[in-house]
């Protein structure tokens, strides 16, 4: 995955790590092929911008030019910098804040094919399984809200059955706020850890799209918000991130079709857009293909 901003920058950093001495115009010029590089990996172009004048200033303030090895320090500089765009080694931002009194709530929200069931799906396994950070196993309950998409409910219902986890019985004719107010009262009654809510999806954001999370929002109370993004969608995900992010309180957000030949600048705008970690990583359609998001991993990979 991100070939092109990985080859690109790879170019700039070889010409760079082949030189003895660097002017302070040379590391301009290679920070205008950053630019360049980020803004062709769709990374939105105040992002890019403000990601330069960082790595500019922290590369000429920190004295590179006197440097032995000028082109390595400034590769670091890079790397450092995305890190830091990227979210930072932060690993207690990345978790679940699920130590509530139960049931914890977890609302998934998103576009339509986005990945937003699969990745509702595809959490409740980890949580049930205890492999999230190595935490305790949960008992979790999915409710699937998605009233639009013919057989979306069943699609839940069968992806639990694949990962064991339970689902709400399905309700024919229901609307999205009773069902969760139908979900929560099973998840107290029964004592689930987790509600997990996979709530409808559009296929562009619309207002009746976002008064029905606010609406469920309010009813479910949810721990965690987390915006599901498809990776692939470069430019447009940053823009449906930037929607979401103004009118829902997102706690985070999940990229997925990270296994495909994402350009990798949706992930590097999505911290700087929503202000919220990236939590999870979505590497592929199967129950076991998601990961937890490590900054310090994608950083690398892009620099190769
Ligand atoms: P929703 O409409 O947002 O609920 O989307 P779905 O969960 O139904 O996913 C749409 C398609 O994307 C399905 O075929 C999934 O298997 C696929 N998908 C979801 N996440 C990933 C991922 O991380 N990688 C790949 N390769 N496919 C994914």
């Amino acid at each position: 995955m991100f070939e092109s901003l990985s080859d690109r920058l790879g170019g700039v950093f070889d010409r760079l790590r082949g030189r003895g001495a660097l002017t302070e115009a040379d590391v301009r010029q290679a920070m205008r092929e950053v630019r360049i590089a980020l803004l062709e990996a769709d990374v939105a172009l105040p992002v890019a911008r403000q990601f330069v004048d960082k790595a500019t200033e922290a590369a000429i303030g920190q004295n590179v030019l006197r440097s032995v090895t000028p082109g390595q320090q400034v590769v670091k500089i890079v790397n450092d910098a995305l890190v830091e765009m990227l979210g930072g080694d932060d690993a207690e931002a990345a978790e679940l804040k699920l130590d509530v009194a139960p049931p914890a709530v977890v609302m998934m929200v998103g576009l339509q094919g986005s990945g937003k069931t699969t990745t509702t799906a595809k959490i409740a396994r980890r949580l049930s399984k205890g492999s999230i950070t190595g935490r305790a196993t949960k008992k979790v309950l999915m409710a699937s809200l998605d009233v639009n998409r013919p057989n979306a409910q069943e699609q839940l219902a069968t992806l639990g059955t694949q990962v064991e986890v339970a689902t709400l019985p399905i309700v024919a004719g229901q609307q999205p706020v009773d069902i969760a107010r139908r979900a929560m009262q099973a998840a107290k009654l029964q004592g689930f850890d987790v509600l997990m809510l996979d709530t409808a999806g559009r296929l562009h954001v619309d207002q009746a799209l976002m008064d029905e999370m606010k609406a469920v929002a309010e009813v479910a109370t949810p721990n965690e918000i987390l915006l599901v993004v498809d990776s692939l969608t470069g430019q447009d995900a940053v823009n449906v991130a930037q929607n979401f992010s103004e009118q829902v309180p997102l706690t985070g957000v999940v990229l997925t079709r990270m296994d495909g030949d994402a350009r990798g600048g949706a992930a590097l705008s999505m911290r700087a857009v929503t202000g919220k970690p990236i939590k999870f990583a979505g590497v592929g359609e199967k129950m076991d293909a998601l990961e937890a998001f490590q900054p310090s991993r994608v950083a690398g990979r892009i620099l190769g």
